[in-house]
């Protein structure tokens, strides 16, 4: 069942929604051992308190905290690319890779790390946050408050941006492309050979392959999953990617084997909160059996 996050009053009822949503769907014979639950905010592993959950109105938010009065069970919090990771790395095109990062192309960019099953989060909780390396010093503003981040350069929103800073310097040039065109008009256009559109995504695909190269050369993963809406274009996509990955990349990979799509599609991340739920419910029983 998917219902839409209220985000009203700085999401005061997202919590008493999410145990309200539990509760209907269980019967009574059903018994409910833990919950996962994945947010677009910054989770510090220890303490499980959402930060800069800007999206839906939270600055700084127990939720584990508060889904725990409510049902009574333990609750696990995590971003929501990070468990979109990890339940590509249960279920989806991650499996047998013991070092593994996701990086999903939405509206902005979400990153994962999966090392040998476990979600490399940090102590802020930071860990994999691929959207807000600096890949542009001194470029486009972001929503953290810094400048040239990755997603100011590719997800729909850095899509959206190129595309205005190249129909703002377009001189003598035609394009059939409009201010807002989405990713698909861009991708469409690039296909019957717009050279505007072909730019555009030279450009974005460009930014992606040096940051994606960066982060390979540090993390050295078995696998780099690329999901989101922006990778159904695919081979438009995907080629580009892999040729300006070669440029930057340490040692000769072959980036099509290295660099491939997501399997799970949205659903990446309720398996991957499933996941964090089994995996922390059985080390809490663990614990107290005292193995
Ligand atoms: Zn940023």
């Amino acid at each position: 069942m998917v219902d839409q996050t209220n985000v009203a009053y700085n999401g005061e009822s997202i919590a008493s929604d999410i145990a309200t949503s539990i509760k209907s769907q269980m019967r009574t014979s059903d018994k409910l051992l833990s919950i996962g639950v994945g947010v677009p905010g910054f989770v510090p592993a220890k303490s499980g308190v959402v930060h800069g959950a800007v999206n839906v109105g939270w600055k700084e938010y127990n939720l584990k905290a508060r889904i725990e009065r409510l049902l009574d069970v333990s609750v696990f919090v995590n971003n929501d690319a990070n468990l979109a990771a990890l339940g590509e790395y249960w279920q989806g095109a991650g499996q047998q890779s013991e070092t593994l990062l996701l990086v999903t192309l939405g509206t902005g960019v979400g990153g994962g790390i999966i090392h040998r099953g476990e979600i490399i989060n940090g102590p802020n909780g930071t860990g994999g946050e691929i959207g807000h390396v600096t890949i542009e010093p001194g470029g486009r503003l972001c929503a953290c408050n810094r400048r040239g981040c990755l997603e100011e350069y590719i997800g729909t929103k850095g899509f959206a941006n190129t595309l205005h800073d190249k129909l703002s310097e377009k001189r003598n040039v035609t394009t059939e492309l409009e201010w807002d065109d989405s990713v698909e008009s861009i991708v469409k256009a690039a296909k019957s050979g717009d050279h505007v559109a072909l730019k555009i995504i030279e450009e974005c695909t460009y930014y992606l392959a040096l940051a994606l190269a960066n982060a390979v050369t540090l993390i050295n993963p078995n696998k780099v999953l690329i999901g989101g809406g922006i990778s159904a274009a695919r081979d438009s996509l995907f080629q580009p990617l892999h040729k300006h990955f070669s440029r930057f990349a340490l040692l000769e990979t072959d980036p099509k084997t290295l660099i491939v799509p997501a399997k799970l599609g949205n659903e990446a991340g309720i398996y991957g909160a499933a996941k964090l739920a089994l995996d922390r419910h059985s080390v809490e029983t663990n614990h107290l059996r005292g193995e």
